[in-house]
């Protein structure tokens, strides 16, 4: 492979540094005096795991940090991680009422992360306990990301003795091998995996189940099984040259960022990312940041239809990555088995509204690496195997309760990626939380109360939000978000600390 060129140590890092660093107190306190703490706040009903962000805030305000990190993570065990990886702007911070007042919206993620950082990062102290005498019920999750950690904390709160099934050496999923190094580093979600484990919840990495432990097993074992294994490998391209080396899954690139020394991470000089989600676009910014002289995306849509939001959008654009709409990989030529070029044509969207190559349009650009992002793909295979007569819809997604996480298999619980078909990491949290209530109600009669959305708001075909006063905060948040950019357009600056080309 045409490498880019070798960083040093130092470059590599502050490259990746976190591009959002943690706030002083000065600026957290004045940060958290803008908020209004209004009385039935929109923010709130945004958030999917129903944090109560004035009450959070206003603690800021009287510097009550351990009071404060407990209103997050009793709400949302990965608090700490979503206040880095959470898109705020079409959450939380898009349905801020300081939007109708064309003002900036509160910065509650960095709000947040100034709160959680206290107790997690800097000062280990705990936050979330579990009580000492158990109820008697034990429940298994498959998967150790955010869905099964959520699900294992909730249920640890309410007496249950929960283990969590890991086949990674680390639990935590995509938020330890799947974010962009410079929003989140591995440790913070490897904390909040720690505090997880110290509420009681055994966690078992480095064990696959089906291969490890069967589904038997677990049956045989344990009262309830929640299914929380996300998604699997990347779509498949299905073009010529898919299988030369220098193609690679780019959540491979990323996890290997993630555990490798920065600077030996090889990076194509010339690398292309197909696909223009938030992986994608996290594959690119992490290829550019870490020397590549060009890094492209090719997208067959166009930049209205991308699913990458705008600041990750602005943010890889401000890095010198170059975005190409309306272009398909039709073929990716090699040399000597390696990645030399990538064969592109150009697309149309037709009256059905599908993708159509535009004939006589193809050209060839070299590259030495390309990198795929085209959505990750369910476990249907796997699944079917395990579980004989699990629903699943046309998309292969488990189909379960949205309020309750049941299956149509009695015990079986299941929610996150693998349910969703791959929403957010607080989306993740918020369905293994209403799993866990989900058993409780079924093992207990008992209904639990407490922060969590009940109902989809501010996701497609969600109800009206029963603030009552007409308005819609949470749908809207996406709405007021673009209108507020409108005239206030954005400035997304680069961080990266050292010019590479
Ligand atoms: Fe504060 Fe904005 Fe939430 Fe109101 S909507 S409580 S101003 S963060």
């Amino acid at each position: 492979m045409n490498l880019a060129p070798i960083l040093d140590e130092k470059q590599a890092a502050a490259n990746m540094a976190e591009i959002e660093p943690k706030y002083t107190q000065q600026e957290a306190h004045i940060e958290a005096q803008r908020c209004l703490y209004c009385f039935d706040a929109p923010c709130i009903k945004a958030c999917p795991t129903g944090i109560d962000i004035p009450a959070f805030i206003k603690k800021i305000a009287t510097d009550n940090l351990i009071g404060s990190s407990r209103v997050i993570f009793e709400a949302n065990p990965l608090g700490a991680s979503c206040a880095r990886v959470c898109p705020v702007s079409v959450l939380c911070e898009g349905a801020c009422v300081m939007l109708d007042r064309d003002q900036k919206p509160i910065k509650i993620g960095r709000l947040q992360r100034y709160a959680t950082d206290h107790t997690l990062i800097d000062n280990d102290i705990p936050v979330l306990f579990a009580p000492e005498k158990k109820n008697g019920k034990k429940v298994a999750t498959i998967g150790g990301g955010p869905a099964s950690l959520g699900c294992a904390a909730e249920l640890a709160q309410l007496g249950y003795e929960v283990t969590v099934y890991e086949k990674s050496k680390e639990a935590g999923g995509l938020n330890t091998y799947g974010i962009a190094y410079y929003k989140m580093t591995p440790e913070t979600s490897i904390k909040e995996v720690d505090q997880i484990r110290r509420l009681g919840v055994k966690i078992q990495t480095g064990v696959e189940v089906g291969k490890d432990v069967s589904i038997a097993d677990l049956d045989k074992n344990f009262d309830a099984i929640f299914i929380g294994c996300g998604l699997g490998r990347m779509a498949k391209l299905n073009v010529p040259g898919e299988d030369l080396k220098g193609v690679y899954d780019a959540l491979d690139f990323i996890e290997e960022i993630h555990t490798q020394p920065l600077h030996t991470v090889p990076v194509g000089r010339r690398v292309a990312v197909i696909g223009c989600g938030n992986t994608a676009i996290d594959a690119v910014t992490e290829a550019k940041r870490l020397g590549a002289t060009n890094a492209v995306i090719l997208y067959r849509r166009g930049e209205e239809h991308m699913p990458a939001i705008p600041y990750e959008y602005g943010l890889a654009k401000a890095d010198g990555c170059e975005f190409q709409f309306y272009t398909a990989a039709t073929e990716i030529i090699g040399e000597n088995g390696r990645v030399k070029a990538v064969k592109i044509a150009k697309t149309k969207i037709n009256d059905k509204g599908r993708v159509e190559l535009i004939p006589g349009s193809e050209r060839v650009e070299e590259f030495d690496m390309v990198l795929l992002a085209l959505g990750q793909e369910p476990y249907v295979k796997e699944l079917k195997s395990f579980f004989p007569g699990l629903e699943m819809d046309k998309d292969g997604n488990i189909v379960r309760d949205f309020a309750t996480g049941r299956t149509n298999l009695p015990r079986v619980y299941a929610g996150g990626d693998g349910a969703n078909g791959g929403r957010e990491v607080v989306n993740a949290v918020a369905e293994g939380k209403r799993a866990a209530r989900g058993m409780h109600d079924d093992f207990f009669g008992e209904k639990v109360v407490g922060p969590v959305q009940a109902t989809r708001y501010g996701m497609e075909g969600s109800p009206p939000s029963p603030v009552g006063s007409g308005f819609d905060w949470p749908v809207r948040a996406p709405e007021l978000e673009k209108e507020y950019y409108k005239t206030h357009p954005r400035k997304e600056r680069s961080t990266r600390r050292v010019p590479i080309n």
